[in-house]
Formats: C-alpha cells, structure tokens, sequence
C-alpha cells in the first residue's frame, strides 16, 4: 500500500537538498500536492501529515473535494490552487473558492476572475501560464505577449498578481529540463525589471523537481511522486 506521509516526507526532503545544492535559500520552495484524479482518502492522508497547499484542474471534482474537507477541515486552513485549463463559465466558482490560480493566460479570464472575486475575499493570488514549447498544448500565453497581460493584471484589485507559471513539453534530459525552466525565470526576471511585483515562480512536477529547484522555483506542483498514478 501507497504510504503518503512517508511520499510527502520524503518529496519535502529533496526540496531542501535541492535548495542547498543549488544555492537556493532554505525553505524558499514550497510543495503544492496536486490531487486530480486522486481519491479524497489520500488527499486526508497528505493533510493529515500536514500538508495545507493542494492543486486541482478540474472544477467539478474541486468542488466536491472542498465540500468533502469542510468536516475535517473547519478552520479552513487548507489553501486551494486552481493549475487547470480555465473555461469562461468556470471563473465564478474558481473566483469564490479558491487561493490561487496558476493558469491565468487570457485578459477576458483575468477581468472576469476580478470582476467576480467576492469583494469580503482578499484577492485572489495569480500566475500567469506562460507556452514556452509552442508546439505542445494550447493552454498558456505566448512569451512575446506577457509584458501587457502582466501591466493590465497588476492593476486589477481584486487579483493580486504573484508570478509565472509553465508546464514544459517532457525532458528526460536534465539539461533540457533545466532550459526550459531558465527561460520562464529569465521572463520573470524581465517583468520584475519593469517593476512589476512578482514573488512566485510556479514550476516543476514530480520528473523535473530538481530542474526547476536549480532554475528558480518558489513553489513546485507535484502529484504522482506524492499520490502515485492517477486512478
Ligand atoms: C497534473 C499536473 C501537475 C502534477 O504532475 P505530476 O507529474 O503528477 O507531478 C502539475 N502541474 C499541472 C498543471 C498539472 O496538470
């Protein structure tokens, strides 16, 4: 059987090893469990264990996940992030019941998320989903154009806009991995030169963890290597 205390442990571990190898200050990388597809037993298990920050795409499963933690949960301590697609009829639930949203790449999406944040919530924390490998997925926006969604989200009151995020095309090899991860804080580094505020780096799963360690990260999203394959 899948022990996930021990997955959750032993991921934490290799972040700090991580972060004295590469130079990184100690505790600079935070763990988000990403639960898709996962059974709520072993989300309770993570959280049992201590783990607060949990990752979620689809919205209906997210919802009923949240609902499911009220019990266990009553000071509301756990923090949702929502890493999936965004569809324009969603906004309003993600707006209501989620901390985070890492995959933020259109401004109607950012207006509405605003528009929509329940004015008694603080604001909701964004990164923006940047396509760095054109060729792989739809989702994310183009580096060339993420200087005027960044201007026009950090304006917004009710975002709050935090930083970058990407999913790379899959690398076996460190060193690509690793490139891929350059650019994305390259292009964070950019926007901060302009003066935009950014404090998160939204990168790594659990095959290229030590890659964007190495490269940056502030907050790593792994699933697998915490949960096991998703049933
Ligand atoms: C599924 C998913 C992850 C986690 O991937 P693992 O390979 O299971 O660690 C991270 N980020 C996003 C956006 C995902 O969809």
């Amino acid at each position: 059987m899948i022990n996930i205390a021990n997955n959750l442990f032993r991921i934490i571990e290799r972040l700090r090893v991580y972060e004295q190898k590469y130079g990184r200050k100690p505790g600079s990388v935070s763990l988000l469990a990403v639960s898709k597809h996962q059974a709520f037993e072993k989300m309770l298990d993570a959280f049992n264990a201590g783990q607060l920050a949990f990752g979620e795409n689809y919205l209906q499963e997210a919802l009923m996940k949240i609902a499911a933690f009220a019990e266990y949960d009553s000071a509301n301590t756990i923090e949702w992030h929502f890493i999936g697609p965004i569809q324009r009829n969603k906004t309003r639930k993600i707006a209501e019941h989620f901390s985070w949203v890492h995959s933020v790449d259109d401004i109607t999406i950012a207006k509405r998320l605003n528009e929509q944040r329940p004015l008694h919530l603080p604001p909701l924390s964004i990164c923006l989903q940047v396509n760095l490998s054109h060729e792989m997925s739809k989702s994310g926006i183009e580096a060339s154009d993420i200087f005027s969604l960044a201007k026009y989200c950090a304006s917004l009151p009710q975002l709050r806009l935090r930083g970058l995020m990407t999913v790379p095309a899959p690398e076996l090899e460190f060193a690509k991995q690793r490139q891929a991860f350059h650019q994305l804080f390259l292009l964070w580094q950019a926007l901060r030169d302009q003066g935009i505020d950014l404090d998160s780096l939204s990168m790594g799963m659990s095959d290229d963890v030590e890659a964007a360690v190495a490269e940056g990260a502030t907050m790593v999203r792994i699933g697998r290597a915490i949960f096991g394959s998703r049933g």
